[in-house]
């Protein structure tokens, strides 16, 4: 912020006033995290000055053999820390290295299956308001009553639909999903298989959650989420005949230069991910959802599928006044950031909804533990039943914290 402001003190100061909400704030947005400054660095660098179309050794500029050294090591470690043969680092987001896949594996009109957005699913996964939506014949599948993917249910259902593509993975999902099983169904019935890992990639790569690369074909995921490094997208395979598909499908199929800036801090990112500090992390991630879970419980607070697996939850506020716009406004006032979020089975408008989504990641890395978590969910119960009468009590709780758990100091 320094460099900006001796140059731009207008953006300088809406950037230091960001740093200042950043630290204020409990930061419970179960897709966010806080990056090292190393990997904040290798993004702010001198890689953003360069053009390098194509791949490493096959560019259409010159002067690319240092990009090439660090995309190359970007590539390594990725395959390294998920166990993969064959990986894409260029994906701009996670949105993008969703598109490219389609764009790789299917024709405009292709019956494909993902989970339903208000299920948990994500808009790439098929929203008809999203490409993908647009472009591909999509097929929901959601949840049963108790927030589960019924595993019989959707063998049923891909049975029935036949699609080409069965897409897995989720953005508000708090359970484990079993990738060996949805293998066996798509390919029991001659689909191929995407999963999205977005949301649970540093669990994976923390050996918290069972890793879908052996099990699918395809495997895409963002870098910023659990997985702690810059904005981006990250694809998967053992598959050659598919990478090949997949690069051409990326470069020059849907995106022109790459960021190298940001391949270097995903080079950063997984070889932060690779130390065994990272395992220690991904492990307190879900021992802090579940103390956060039980604590809210103790307190009324009912959840979809009672409960977590991973480094969400979702509050469902179906049986109570408050609905998730008005619980998420009301952390907002005593400084705790979360997103309304629809339920299974929602009854009130996705700009109202019946639900929150909360997660664990974020204040994880800033140091807190399963004793912070139950004082966090305490202020979010309060915020829920008696928020008037609580507000300053609980907006004094959060500020002690956070003074508790300085950020980039
Ligand atoms: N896939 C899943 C499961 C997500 O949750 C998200 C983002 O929330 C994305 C893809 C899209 O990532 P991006 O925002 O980088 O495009």
């Amino acid at each position: 912020i320094g460099f900006v402001a001796g140059s731009d003190p207008e953006v300088a100061a809406a950037m230091g006033r960001e740093l200042g909400r950043q630290r204020q704030n409990i930061e419970l947005i179960a897709s966010e995290n806080i990056v090292s400054p190393a990997v904040m660095a290798a993004m702010g660098s001198v890689l953003t000055n360069k053009y390098a179309e194509g791949y490493p050794a096959h560019r259409y500029y010159g002067g690319c053999q240092y990009v090439d050294e660090v995309e190359n090591i970007a590539i390594a470690r990725a395959c390294e820390l998920f166990g993969a043969k064959y990986a894409n680092v260029q994906p701009h987001s996670g949105a993008q290295a969703n598109l490219a896949v389609y764009f790789a594996l299917l024709n405009v009109g292709d019956t494909v299956m993902g989970m339903d957005l208000s299920q948990g699913g994500h808009l790439t996964h098929g929203s008809p308001v999203n490409m993908s939506g647009k472009n591909y014949n999509f097929v929901a599948y959601g949840v049963d009553d108790n927030g589960y993917i019924d595993y019989d249910a959707l063998a049923k259902q891909v049975n029935k639909v036949r699609p080409k593509l069965l897409v897995a993975g989720a953005s508000a999902y708090p359970r484990a999903i079993d990738f060996a099983r949805l293998a066996e169904i798509a390919h029991g019935y001659g689909a191929m298989l995407m999963v999205d890992m977005a949301h649970i990639a540093g669990l994976v790569a923390g050996g918290q959650h069972q890793n879908p690369v052996p099990y699918a074909d395809v495997v895409t995921t963002t870098t910023h989420k659990t997985l702690r490094g810059p904005r981006g997208g990250l694809i998967l395979t053992n598959n050659e005949y598919l990478i090949k598909r997949i690069n051409s499908a990326i470069f020059p199929g849907t995106q022109g230069g790459p960021l190298e800036h940001i391949i270097a801090a995903k080079a950063v990112c997984f070889g932060e991910a690779l130390r065994p500090e990272f395992k220690d992390y991904a492990r307190r991630i879900v021992e802090n959802a579940q103390a956060m879970a039980a604590a809210l419980t103790d307190r009324g607070v009912k959840l979809v599928s009672g409960g977590t697996d991973n480094h969400l939850m979702l509050i469902d506020l179906s049986d109570v006044d408050c609905t998730g716009k008005e619980l998420e406004h009301n952390l907002d006032e005593v400084h705790i950031t979360a997103n309304k979020n629809t339920v299974p089975g929602e009854k009130r408008s996705p700009f109202v909804t019946s639900g929150v989504r909360v997660g664990t990641p974020a204040v994880t890395t800033r140091g807190m533990g399963p004793d912070e978590m139950k004082v966090i969910a305490d202020c979010i119960a309060d915020c829920i039943f008696d928020f008037e009468g609580k507000k300053a009590e609980v907006a004094d709780r959060v500020a002690g914290l956070v003074e508790r758990f300085p950020l980039y100091q």
